[in-house]
């Protein structure tokens, strides 16, 4: 067994374990296991033991890693996790099964025209900026309700989920918990929070996505995101 398979485990058993302890049944939570800067021999580890959901911060790392993955595991799905520019949108939507990251209207109406051209209708979440910083990618709380609305009426993208990063300085229990509410309000399913530090909290708070990097590969490199 590689080392990978064994930190896949024991996340596994340690997603479970929250799950249970909430009330929730662990199949409902998806482990987007995040591999931005390791190489696609360490995905293949864990495609080795059963893992099929990887997620991704950078359309072009993505591009140089997945498209040979892909044609070999046709059940691979892979999210983009990351800020897009609207001008990766096209090989985004190439190459992306679900995009977490849709934080502003422009980027909306873009992906909405190109994956109408792609004939394609990805799975999308919105980004919301819940700590409200103002360096950070996301829909400010107070406008979440009507960016939901716009994107879903008048972009008809398919909006699953909200999806939030906490700032690194404050309790994430409070930031899933209103994520979550905003969800609710909104008539959304998916909630994308949680990372290596912090996912069993956010699986106790109702998490269906969480998307954990470190925790399954190891450290990586400082100042890659
Ligand atoms: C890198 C990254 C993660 C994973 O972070 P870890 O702390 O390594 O688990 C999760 N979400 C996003 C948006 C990321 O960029």
């Amino acid at each position: 067994m590689s080392e990978g398979s064994d930190r896949l485990a024991d996340v596994k058993g340690r997603i479970a374990e929250a799950a249970r302890a909430a009330g929730r049944d662990p199949a409902a939570v998806t482990l987007v296991a995040v591999s931005k800067t390791h190489g696609a021999d360490k995905v293949r580890e864990l495609l080795a033991v059963g893992q099929r959901v990887f997620g991704e911060n950078r359309v072009q790392e993505a591009q140089e890693k997945f498209p040979a993955l892909k044609a070999e595991f046709a059940d691979l799905e892979l999210h983009l996790i990351g800020p897009l520019q609207t001008n990766k949108a096209r090989d985004a939507v190439a190459l992306f099964d679900v995009i977490q990251s849709v934080d502003r209207d422009k980027l909306a109406a873009t992906l909405a025209k190109e994956m109408e051209k792609a004939g394609k209708r990805l799975a999308c979440f919105i980004q919301v900026n819940t700590g409200e910083e103002p360096q950070k990618a996301g829909i400010l709380p107070a406008e979440v309700d009507a960016f939901v609305a716009t994107c879903r009426d008048t972009h008809k993208l398919n909006v699953i989920g909200l999806m939030c990063i906490p700032p690194v300085d404050e309790e994430p229990a409070l930031h899933f918990a209103l994520l979550a509410k905003m969800a609710a309000r909104n008539g959304l399913q998916q909630i994308s929070m949680g990372m290596s530090a912090d996912y069993e909290t956010a699986v106790r708070q109702g998490a269906t996505h969480v998307r954990v990097g470190s925790a399954l590969f190891g450290a990586r490199p400082p100042l890659h995101g």
